[in-house]
């Protein structure tokens, strides 16, 4: 591996450096969610999202110029990147790819090139012998719908696909509040409906502590409520995953939730959602 390549990988939890300065566009990490290494790709090295999240933990900060997204590359990156991982005297020794996962620095359903991907890592995952590596896909929704991808993801899905759904809101409101999209808030749902309805999906759901806002029991109410709406619906959710934060967000009155509350939300929505659901909390290192 290439020095400055090398000393600018962090195997924390809490810096999850995209590489994209040395015009890479997959990185590997250490991923509190996957428990182990992931490898993620970056479909939006320009970090242009439809959402602008008051927790984004984004840098944008700094700008990336030139970095064209490609499949020879990202497959050709992929590649390197599970050799290392594979060979027990490289940079990795003791740890296990958990899974490649389209993430990025923002909404990988606005690029062209995904459903080709998804075809391409179901490839890949064959080809290398992959076993027990996932293949994730991170949306907020926005192009979840598009008919091109539609026609995919039953083979991604076949190949351990997952498809990891941004859901930090209840209602129009808190849409408006939290993801500050410009999106209409119908046609996030519709999305959801559409896609959800045909595969099962993992809600993926950031609390946190906003503008000093005290936690009470009962603050996640309307987010069970609302969840327990799309199951009745036929919305087919195989988990849900809540987090708090764990890097800086872009907005300062964002604050991670304790342990001590990450635990309480965790009791509170597993009596009230039949459910399976995961917890991770800030940087704690608390099990999952
Ligand atoms: S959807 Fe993700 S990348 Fe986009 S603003 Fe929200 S947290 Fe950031």
């Amino acid at each position: 591996m290439p020095d400055p390549i090398q000393k600018a990988i962090s195997l924390k939890v809490d810096s999850h450096p995209r590489l994209s300065e040395f015009n890479r566009l997959v990185y590997p990490v250490v991923s509190r969610r996957a428990g182990g290494i992931s490898l993620g790709i970056n479909l939006n090295p320009g970090k242009t999202c439809t959402y602008n999240c008051v927790y984004c933990q984004v840098d944008r900060t700094t700008e990336v110029k030139g970095l064209e997204v490609n499949l020879k590359q990202i497959t050709e990156e992929l590649e390197y990147w599970i050799k290392e991982i594979k060979d027990p005297g490289g940079s990795f020794a003791d740890q296990v790819l958990k899974d490649v996962s389209i993430a990025g620095d923002g909404e990988p359903t606005l690029c062209k090139l995904l459903p080709n991907l998804l075809i391409e890592l179901a490839a890949i995952k064959k080809r290398l012998r992959l076993d027990g590596c996932k293949l994730v896909l991170f949306t907020n929704g926005t192009n979840l719908a598009r008919p091109e991808l539609q026609v995919v993801l039953p083979e991604f899905y076949k190949n351990d696909g997952q498809i990891w759904f941004k859901l930090d809101f209840w209602d129009q409101s808190s849409f408006h509040r939290i993801n500050r999209s410009k999106i209409a808030y119908s046609k996030i749902l519709e999305n959801l409906n559409t896609v959800g309805k045909k595969h099962p999906v993992i809600f993926q759901s950031c609390f946190f502590s906003w503008n000093n806002e005290a936690y009470i029991p009962t603050l996640y109410d309307p987010y069970v409520d609302f969840v327990k709406q799309l199951q009745k619906s036929g919305v087919r959710i195989e988990m849900i995953q809540v987090y708090t934060l764990a890097r800086r967000p872009a907005e300062p009155s964002a604050k991670p939730w304790p342990d001590e509350v990450m635990d309480n939300i965790h009791e509170s929505l597993s009596s009230k959602l039949d459910l399976k659901l995961s917890i991770i909390y800030s940087q704690s290192g608390k099990p999952q």
